[in-house]
């Protein structure tokens, strides 16, 4: 399986060095080639499989020849061991025709888990192969760096850094970046926000010196293999409602348009996917791209599904890529006009393109406190805030058609949210109550490039 960017300038590279790599060296972000197709028949065998089972069927064509077929079981296998659920992903209803997939029973209770978790794996396998050391730098708001942390914890051939913005994540967050004890994790609180951190982490990597010296790698959501980990959700849960002989509809509460993607990935293999509703907090640029055609960027307003804070979402560019006919270069060139002038209008045969998939809605802070509250009420079901905002939007576009929402997160993770919309703090689960009793250990340092680049240097020299 070749992989290609969708700024149609870098080099064509496999599924190894794609996951390896992250972002092309053209800017761009790595496609397969050719998206491969699953029969119906094949679609219909997933039915009553493991998680584990589904992913190994769904993934294999993508990976090609870099893991064998024993290997990538046994990888698959250790990815999802630490997850709080035997379904993995487990799927509830709400009400008549909508669901909701818990995403959230993974070691740092974020849908992020499903992803990282088998990067990890994936990760340690190909380095201890090569012998090879890299080092992982992220910038975090919270989820991810977390994800990361619990991913590649104790693994031998990677350190993971992770910035995070001092004093601006939740306590439950910091926490799981902090307690982990194993030498290889390196929590970094920085003075500043989280574009701070982003900064930082961009300009670890534009130092070519510094990056090839300590093997930089990255992890965030543009790496292709965590959108492919993501896909195989979408089978479980379609299957499960009896896809392939019926449809379903899936809302996606959305930031980066990761989640979501995986998601189209999933149609365009052949589960039968009526719409993919993109559902956005008041930092509403994709709703207001996909209603009006233009993609301008307003200023990121803080908001009570922090996860969900964006500017900009970066694998945006992927849908837009086959939006633009897998044209590179119009592609390279609205994204430049983005860079430029903050926006760009999307062409109307673009637009057409992408709404025959995608549908959009957003939730305001008051809605999605709302829906929290009601939906205690009315079926027990706690949600975070993200997925409320997912089941507010779902609620405008239900039909005939099963629907799906993806709840991303456990409710204990935003408290204070959920607690200001209930009346109840949630709880941890029982697996990780001990949480706040386990000691941290954290490096705060100023926003200065050279102070993180030395801690790094020390550390892993250490
Ligand atoms: C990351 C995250 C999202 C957004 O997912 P994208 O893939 O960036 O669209 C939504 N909810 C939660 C809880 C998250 O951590």
């Amino acid at each position: 399986m070749n992989y290609i960017s969708t700024r149609g300038a870098a080099p064509v590279l496999d599924f190894e060095a794609t996951m390896l790599t992250g972002l092309a060296r053209d800017g761009g972000l790595y496609l397969p080639e050719h998206v491969p197709p699953m029969t119906t028949a094949e679609i219909a065998g997933l039915a009553g499989q493991s998680y584990e089972d589904q992913a190994f069927a769904i993934m294999r064509p993508f990976i090609g020849g870099a893991f064998g077929d024993a290997e990538l079981q046994e990888l698959i296998a250790r990815a999802y061991a630490g997850f709080g659920h035997p379904a993995r992903a487990a799927l509830k209803q709400l009400a008549p025709n909508h669901f909701l997939l818990e995403l959230f029973h993974g070691p740092t209770l974020a849908f992020k888990d499903f992803a990282m978790q088998l990067i990890g794996q994936l990760f340690q396998a190909a380095l201890a192969r090569s012998g090879e050391r890299v080092t992982i730098v992220g910038a975090t708001s919270g989820d991810t760096g977390s994800a990361a942390i619990e991913a590649f914890r104790g693994l031998a051939n990677v350190d993971v850094f992770i910035l995070f913005p001092h004093g601006r994540v939740s306590e439950v967050q910091r926490r799981q970046m902090t307690t982990p004890s194993e030498d290889n994790v390196h929590a970094l609180a920085i003075d500043g926000d989280f574009d701070t951190c982003q900064a930082l982490v961009k300009d670890m990597f534009n130092d070519f010196a510094f990056r090839d010296s300590v093997k930089l790698a990255g992890v965030n959501s543009i790496n292709w293999a965590r959108v492919l980990a993501q896909v195989v959700y979408y089978f479980s849960a379609g299957v499960g409602l009896g896809a392939p002989h019926r449809p379903v509809s899936f809302t996606v509460p959305t930031g980066n348009f990761g989640d979501i993607f995986a998601g189209y990935i999933a149609r365009a293999m052949g589960l039968p996917i009526e719409k993919l509703v993109v559902a956005t907090n008041q930092n509403d640029i994709l709703h207001r791209a996909l209603s009006a055609g233009d993609y301008v960027t307003d200023g990121v307003k803080p908001s009570i599904s922090p996860s969900m804070d964006i500017q900009v979402s970066s694998n945006f560019e992927r849908a837009l890529f086959d939006a633009y006919g897998r044209d590179g270069e119009a592609v390279a060139r609205v994204m430049a006009e983005l860079k430029e002038s903050g926006g760009f209008h999307i062409s109307q045969g673009a637009l057409e393109f992408l709404r025959e998939a995608f549908a959009s809605g957003r939730a305001s802070e008051e809605e999605t406190s709302a829906t929290i509250t009601r939906i205690a009420r009315e079926t027990g079901e706690v949600l975070c805030p993200h997925s409320a905002v997912g089941v507010h939007v779902a609620e405008a576009h239900l039909s005939s058609t099963p629907m799906i929402t993806l709840a991303t997160a456990h409710p204990a993770k935003f408290p204070d949210a959920v607690e200001a919309a209930t009346g109840e703090r949630p709880s941890l689960p029982p697996r990780m109550a001990d949480l706040f009793e386990r000691p941290e250990r954290v490096n705060r340092l100023p926003n200065e490039l050279a102070a993180v680049q030395s801690v790094i240097n020390e550390r892993i020299s250490a």
